[in-house]
């Protein structure tokens, strides 16, 4: 059996935890071997060789940084990559193939990112040594497989890569300009028209690139990728920050790109969008911080199934504790709930936009979805109710004190997240700081957070004041399937027993379906004017809203989570026909 000793040296904090704990405790230290050292960075450092897994080490570290792992059998052999000595292990690689949308699913710090670059050609991998791979080594390392042959047309420079990477937010660091001028500069295939008008981009070509919207700049850095003149497509979640509208928009753009001739690589945590886009998918599986395998494509609707399922049959290996089970929708007993605020004919103009919000009521114990597109007055009226913006016009019947979690964080602070989390800490230690594994994080500053990191200590905050209403702005941004999901019970759970109410604007349907009893529906044209509607039932807020995006959905009948129905499909007709285009 194979043992790998991985140290996650952000995590390791000698000072902090008494002077290398782990080196005064291992037994093998302590008859005088060097199993653990002080490593040329004063990180702490495991020799392998000498370890033998008693797991001492890992449970009495303060700050989780050490993982000692026994790995499956049947992986023999030695990672595709390794961060240095005790760094993170890659196991193998997801597998390009021609003519196929080819998705990557898994959680957080699992090694999506890592394997992408290395198709993307951005990182060497090493194989688990101390230099870069030559292609000769890697067409080696991969023999008898499809990445063989991928590896051999790399190494003949046959492939040419189109990547669009998941930090876009580092676009306008690197591009000064407006986004015709990027878009030009970029357009090896002479069609900078055509893709302008399927993503979309005529509205902000102009515009400076440091002053588009996250969803704008999302679909230009994806215009830039497929201007390329590339063989293989390469997208580190394509859909952050769009809206449902465009998140549909752009899996389709992104699904006709494959060809005979082209081969697509996607990852993406949306699993109702990953599951529209791609015809298969590799799951990411391992321990996080620690190492990271690759399983075998697998066709999208049985791989994502298997996902959920946490168990991968054919290696029977059990990759998370428990199954992610959504249950259908029963019809819900209407139970007598106490009024908590209501409001009518709010009107709010902020510049050329325009907000109005008919009437509508909200009850203790309501989890409530918001759906609608971007720069539809979403946020404007989550600032309302909160209290954040004053309303023109209008009735708001009650005084609530109100909890506001905003869409993009703020994280320029050095306030350490132990004293920034001290409500949490203190009163809600069993809800949030365990589950959401937020310990880890307590001796780290604000502005030194993780996107997915800094929203999940946002959520425990907003989650964590003393408060009616909690309204959270995007929660399910940077965080991963499992992450969305535990978020949603969490949010439930408490809203549950303390008789609180929540109010939660998302694009992800899945999280939103998993979460919501009720849903409110803006409808509009963005940046000019949008309505508010409901809360309606569940049934009847995502009637309303698929309608506007002529999609129907269904729950799959394995797993019942939700699905979109292929347009014109026998399913797609018959909902429509019987007007109901949501399951229930
Ligand atoms: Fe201390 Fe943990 Fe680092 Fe060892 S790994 S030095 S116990 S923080
Ligand atoms: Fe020492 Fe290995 Fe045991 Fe850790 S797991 S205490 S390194 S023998």
């Amino acid at each position: 059996m194979t043992r790998i000793a991985v140290i996650e040296k952000e995590k390791c904090n000698p000072k902090a935890c008494g002077d290398y704990l782990c080196i005064r405790i291992c037994p093998i230290n302590r008859t005088g071997e060097e199993c653990i050292v002080k490593g040329e960075d004063s990180k702490a450092k495991i020799n392998t060789e000498l370890c033998t897994g008693c797991g001492i080490c890992p449970k009495r570290c303060p700050y989780s940084a050490i993982h000692i792992v026994n790995l499956p059998e049947a992986l023999d052999q030695e990672p595709i990559h390794r961060y240095g000595k005790n760094g993170f292990h890659l196991y193998s690689l997801p597998t390009p193939m021609f003519g196929k949308v080819v998705g990557v699913l898994g959680v957080n710090g699992i090694g999506k990112s890592t394997a992408i670059k290395i198709l993307a050609g951005i990182l060497k991998p090493n194989l688990g040594r101390e230099k870069e791979s030559e292609f000769s080594e890697l067409v080696q390392y991969f023999k008898g497989s499809e990445a063989q042959l991928f590896f051999e047309k790399v190494r003949d420079g046959k492939i040419r890569i189109g990547y669009k990477p998941q930090m876009i937010e580092l676009i306008p660091k690197s591009f000064k300009g407006k986004v015709i001028d990027l878009l030009r500069k970029v357009d090896e295939k002479n069609k900078l028209d055509e893709i302008v008008d399927m993503l979309d981009l005529k509205d902000f070509l102009d515009t400076d690139i440091s002053k588009v919207s996250g969803g704008e700049l999302q679909r230009v850095a994806i215009a830039a990728t497929v201007l390329k003149d590339a063989n293989l497509y390469i997208f580190d979640e394509p859909t952050s920050y769009l809206d449902i509208k465009q998140r549909i928009k752009v899996s389709k753009f992104i699904r006709n790109l494959a060809d005979e001739n082209t081969a697509v690589i996607a990852v993406e945590h949306d699993l109702i969008i990953l599951d529209y886009m791609a015809d298969l998918v590799n799951i990411m599986y391992g321990e996080k911080g620690a190492y990271g395998i690759v399983s075998l494509p697998k066709p999208t609707k049985a791989g994502i199934n298997v996902f959920l399922e946490g168990y991968l049959k054919e290696d029977n290996i059990r990759f998370r504790d428990a199954q992610i089970k959504f249950t259908p929708r029963m019809p819900t007993k209407e139970v007598e709930k106490p009024l908590l605020i209501s409001w009518s004919m709010i009107k709010k103009k902020l510049g050329d936009f325009e907000l109005h919000a008919e009437e509508g009521k909200l009850r203790k114990r309501d989890v409530c979805g918001i759906l609608g597109e971007n720069g539809i007055g979403k946020t404007t009226f989550a600032k309302i109710m909160a209290g954040v913006l004053d309303k023109d016009s209008g009735m708001m019947d009650n005084i609530i004190r109100v909890s506001y979690k905003p869409q993009y964080l703020e994280s320029s602070s050095d306030e350490l997240v132990a004293s920034f989390l001290h409500n949490a800490i203190t009163k809600f230690e069993v809800q949030l700081v365990r589950p959401l594994n937020l310990k880890d994080l307590f001796e780290k500053k604000l502005n030194e957070l993780s996107g997915g990191e800094l929203q999940k200590v946002a959520i425990a905050h907003c989650l964590s004041q003393d408060a009616d209403l909690y309204l959270l702005d995007e929660p399910s941004a940077y965080l991963d399937v499992e992450q969305r999901l535990l978020v949603s019970k969490i949010m439930r759970d408490m809203m549950e027993q303390g008789h609180k109410s929540c109010l939660v604007v998302d694009h992800d349907l899945l999280f939103i379906d998993y979460l919501s009893d009720e849903i409110i529906v803006f409808d509009g044209k963005p940046a000019r004017h949008g309505s508010v509607h409901g809360p309606f039932s569940m049934a009847g807020g995502m009637n309303r809203f698929l309608e506007g995006l002529n999609i129907t959905m269904r729950r799959d009948a394995e797993s019942h989570r939700p699905r979109i129905n292929k347009p014109e499909s026998q399913m797609d007709r018959k909902q429509k026909s019987e007007g109901k285009l949501y399951y229930s």
